[in-house]
């Protein structure tokens, strides 16, 4: 290459050294006689002088021009130590313009805070910025330490085809016209699920891939339309297998991009423990802030709240050690609120003293019931929730989220990870008023379970584990059923009819009649870790062309309409 070093290269080694360097304008100012440019490109960002004798013979440059030079090193005067260049400068001996560039809608710089939209139309210029360069660059370095650390344990990268049929994910699918197949519809993958089963009966023994998924949801900050998936699926494995396999992974992940060293083997958690402690299925354990029932301490309460309990109610309650100012108190009711609450009675305890929205019929023998149950030693406030266990539970749970928030309970850097183990193998589903699979119908009912999963759909529980980082869920797995009786139960369990089995699964089901072996396996979601390894404050931070809010991609307009003669080949007409 014609350039002798990057922009991130240079140090007093280099002094006297002739180089040549190209790379964009980040900054151009004149100080008196000199001017200084600072050029950027991937690596760093190089200082260049020109002096006052040198400054008429070069074309005159602004921010974001492509330039090159052709320079001296020297040792800088003031040094800079927070730069890998920082002790030197480059002398500009020659300078060309490789591309000039228009004023750019927002500055390339970091901390930017300009409109979401325009930074995405505008992503190539975005993605210019240090931290989005970062953010891409760990991205990369976590794809690679995946790749690195299958192979090592001689598992195979296999692609699955991204034009497939629907797989039962729980999602809605997106579909692609076959245009040879007239009328009929592929199906982009939720996840390699079902191409993975079928490898392990391939006898490819330990499988793993980098997999683009789709999944046709409403956008979160951590939902994409299209996401990446490492998918992992081995054969005689247990899930305890997948666990281990997973967690020593995510250790060498977190050890090799931060330098933190995680302790293994993980906390294991299981579901129901989750909700009741937690009062969430993917809890942030950087804080305890744990959930308590606290019924039995207002038996025979005056409190108004809990005189009229109705039978199946409960009285939830979280303590934090700290008197919440009224602000916080609001912040946190809108919260309770949004997660179901009618609202969120509080009391506070100082000196000895009880205050707050149910302190008024408040007895003595609560008030010392309260003092040991939540082992109060000093000023302190305790949150209530009264009402059906899991709607006190899950409203409770994204209070003490928001608690742990608004009184800083953990650093933004820390991490946390815990497997939540034991899920039920089934959901009831109000839309379509019958049990549907929690995870998916492939999911092995634990050995407890077996015997009467189709009877007691319930409390029927899945040999399926979540792994949970700093409160998000950033994969799932679990043994998958490879008995063709138990199968055949559970799509009965779930009311799918033998002819929709046939004509949605009969191909899969098919395969297990030829000789399988037992196998589990898991998904993590890579955009997920990389967000949170980087800090970042969505999954748009951290994958290079994302869509916005709405699903659309300002930079193309992506999706958009198409022509007719394009609908006329895929024999479709718009409603
Ligand atoms: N395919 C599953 C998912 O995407 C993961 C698994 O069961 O391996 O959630």
């Amino acid at each position: 290459m014609k350039r002798t070093h990057t922009c991130g290269e240079l140090t007093l080694d280099n002094k006297g050294e002739k180089v040549i360097l190209q790379g964009w304008v980040k900054k151009n100012r004149k100080l008196g006689a000199l001017t200084f440019i600072d050029l950027r490109d991937r690596y760093g960002t190089t200082q260049l002088l020109i002096d006052e004798s040198s400054q008429k013979k070069f074309p005159e440059i602004k921010s974001e021009f492509v330039i090159e030079i052709t320079g001296e090193v020297l040792e800088r005067k003031s040094k800079n130590p927070d730069l890998k260049t920082g002790e030197i400068e480059v002398k500009v001996i020659n300078l060309i313009i490789i591309n000039e560039a228009k004023l750019t809608p927002f500055e390339i710089k970091d901390g930017l805070e300009a409109n979401e939209d325009t930074k995405m139309t505008f992503r190539y210029l975005d993605l210019r910025r240090e931290e989005m360069q970062k953010n891409l660059l760990i991205r990369s370095q976590v794809n690679k330490i995946i790749r690195d650390y299958y192979h090592r344990l001689n598992f195979i990268e296999v692609e699955t085809p991204i034009f497939g049929k629907s797989t039962p994910e729980g999602a809605r699918d997106f579909l692609v016209p076959s245009r040879v197949n007239v009328n009929k519809f592929y199906a982009l993958p939720q996840s390699p699920q079902l191409y993975k089963q079928l490898l392990m009966i391939a006898g490819m023994d330990r499988y793993f891939q980098i997999a683009k998924c789709f999944r046709d949801e409403d956008l979160r900050i951590d939902r994409q339309p299209e996401f990446t998936q490492l998918d992992m699926e081995m054969s005689f494995a247990t899930p305890e297998d997948i666990q281990n396999n997973i967690e020593n992974l995510l250790a060498e992940i977190i050890f090799k991009v931060k330098n933190i060293k995680i302790k293994t083997p993980l906390p294991r958690i299981t579901y129901q423990e989750a909700i009741s402690k937690y009062g969430i299925d993917k809890p942030d354990l950087r804080f305890s802030l744990e959930i308590n029932d606290v019924n039995d301490i207002f038996k025979s309460s005056e409190v108004n709240l809990f005189c009229n309990l109705k039978k199946n109610e409960k009285i939830r309650a979280i303590k934090v050690d700290s008197l919440l100012a009224k602000k916080d108190l609001e912040q946190l009711t809108e919260v309770a609120k949004q997660n179901s609450l009618v609202n969120l009675p509080f009391l506070k305890y100082s000196n000895n003293e009880w205050t707050g929205s149910l302190a008024k019929n408040l007895s003595d023998s609560e008030k010392q019931q309260l003092l040991k149950k939540f082992e109060i030693k000093g000023d302190c406030t305790i949150l209530f929730a009264v009402g059906d266990f899991d709607i006190s539970s899950r409203g409770l749970g994204a209070v003490r989220n928001e608690a742990a928030k608004i009184l800083k309970l953990y650093k933004p850097e820390e991490i946390n990870l815990l497997w939540v183990v034991d899920f039920p193998l089934f959901e009831f589903s109000e839309e379509e008023n019958r049990y549907v699979a929690a995870h998916h119908p492939f999911t092995q009912p634990k050995e407890e379970s077996l015997q009467d999963f189709d009877k007691n759909k319930s409390t029927a529980l899945a040999a399926a584990y979540d792994i949970v980082m700093n409160g998000f869920e950033i994969g799932g797995g679990s043994q998958r059923i490879t008995n063709e009786n138990i199968q055949k139960r559970m799509f009965k369990a779930i009311e799918m009819s033998n002819q929709t089995v046939e004509d949605n699964f009969g191909w899969f089901i098919n395969a297990y009649q030829y000789g399988a072996p037992y196998h589990s396996g898991c998904a993590l979601g890579i955009d997920r870790i990389v967000m949170i390894l980087t800090q970042a404050s969505s999954i748009r931070e951290v994958i290079a062309f994302p869509k916005n809010s709405n699903g659309i991609d300002p930079m193309t307009n992506a999706p958009d309409l198409v022509s007719t003669k394009q609908l006329d080949e895929i024999n479709l007409k718009l409603k």
